[in-house]
């Protein structure tokens, strides 16, 4: 890095930095939830349900708040979804059930259903860590793959029918992106652990760690050694740009850098440039982007080849990255990045339009180099280009 690079860590205080990671939406109280919980219609054949990926039944579990049935409200979510309490703070809900919600359509204001998910299920956690009871122990031996949400809720519900479950998993820790992933302040408070114990308090399922399938065991001999094998993985990896200058210092991929933010205990030595690019258009792209805000960065852009209505980031993370201070340019691709020292210092971008397939492509006007900001004199060294 040269003398002059201004990627640094401890650009705020402390207090200010356990602030902008703290829970990002505080939860319901009682009494809120009791109100909140009075505005369902509960309606028969709900398309609140019918929105819902994992099938809730949402106007079930929501009569049970309306009448102080804590318990059972979160049974009924748990059995649906044992992942139950982390939908809860990052389901994309306002484009799902609560989209459905009847009263959206009658007055733009749903049912708060992610809301009132949380108090049921926080409730039951708190309450009661260990709800579940195994059937009596079956012979079964079963090999999952992938300690992340879809390997421990399949590990869970094989466990509660007896089966006897062994996890492998490449971290040292478990929960996947919910660990290793998600946006700090979505799951404040080291959620995604506390989760994982509440779904292990069942018992029957062992985690090995530090395993990598490929590596250290391939599927043959898990076939050979289990009943039955469950693939988990998820999608390792992120797309490179392909570009000129992308290996300079100062790039990198934005779920390295989300990674990494995630597990320092003390985020005040996470280093962050003083001006961020990041590429994409996804929920990654407003992970990292809103996050280095949160850090300290001072002038922060994200860069997306097409239209708002293209991003695959949902509207209100769109509006919560603005909120956030961050600034989002459509119409434009990285062309190349600019480096001085081994460093990255500019980022090329050429503007784009739709073609007539709605395809961006370049259309070879002028290009804009993003670091020079107007409030700077000059492209200076110092800028983060994360990818996602
Ligand atoms: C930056 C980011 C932000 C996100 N934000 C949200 C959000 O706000 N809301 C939302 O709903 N979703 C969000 N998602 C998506 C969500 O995290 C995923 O849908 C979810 O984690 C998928 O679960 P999974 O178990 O399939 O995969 P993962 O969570 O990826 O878990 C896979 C597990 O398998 C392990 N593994 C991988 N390869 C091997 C191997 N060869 N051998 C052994 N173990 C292996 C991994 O270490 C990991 O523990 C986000 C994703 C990212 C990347
Ligand atoms: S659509 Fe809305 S009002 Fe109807 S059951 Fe679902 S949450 Fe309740």
């Amino acid at each position: 890095m040269p003398e002059t690079s201004d990627i640094a860590a401890g650009r705020l205080s402390p207090a200010r930095i356990a602030e902008n990671f703290a829970d990002a939406h505080p939860p319901l109280t009682p009494h809120e939830a009791v109100v909140e919980a009075s505005r369902c219609y509960f309606c028969y054949d709900a398309p609140c349900i019918e929105a819902c990926p994992t099938g809730i039944d949402i106007p079930s579990f929501i009569k049970k708040i309306a009448t102080g049935n804590l318990r059972g409200s979160a049974l009924k979510i748990f059995e649906q979804n044992i992942f139950g309490g982390s939908c809860a703070r990052v389901c994309p809900t306002e484009e799902l059930c609560e989209s459905a919600c009847v009263r959206m359509a009658e007055e733009e204001r749903p049912v708060r259903i992610g809301a009132l998910q949380r108090r049921a299920t926080d409730w039951l956690m708190e309450h009661d860590p260990a709800p579940f009871k195994r059937a009596p122990a079956t012979d079964r031996r079963i090999a999952v793959v992938g300690a992340g949400p879809a390997g421990l809720a399949c590990a869970h519900r094989l466990a509660l029918h007896g089966h006897s479950v062994t996890v492998f998993e490449a971290r040292p820790k478990p929960g996947g992106l919910n660990e290793y992933g998600i946006a700090a302040y979505k799951l404040a408070d080291d959620f995604a652990q506390r989760e994982v114990e509440f779904i292990l308090s069942i018992g029957g399922i062992s985690i090995e760690y530090g395993k990598r399938l490929g590596r250290d065991f391939d599927v043959a001999s898990l076939r050979r050694a289990y009943d039955a094998v469950f693939l988990a993985i998820g999608q390792e990896g992120a797309r490179a740009l392909g570009l000129e200058g992308e290996t300079l210092a100062g790039v990198r991929d934005a779920v390295d850098f989300i990674a990494e933010l995630r597990q320092a205990a003390d985020k005040t030595v996470v280093p962050i440039g003083r001006r961020v690019v990041v590429i994409g258009g996804g929920n990654t792209a407003i992970d990292a982007a809103t996050q280095s805000r949160r850090l300290g960065a001072e002038d922060v852009t994200i860069v997306y080849r097409r239209g708002v209505s293209e991003m695959s980031a949902t509207k209100d993370e769109q509006d919560w990255a603005q909120t956030n201070g961050v600034r989002i340019r459509h119409w434009a691709t990285p062309h190349r990045l600019l480096g001085q020292d081994g460093h990255v210092v500019g980022a090329e971008f050429m503007r784009t339009e739709p073609d007539q397939t709605g395809r961006a492509v370049p259309t070879g006007a002028s290009p804009w180099i993003a670091t020079c900001a107007r409030q700077y004199p000059a492209c200076m060294p110092g800028v983060t280009v994360s990818r996602a």
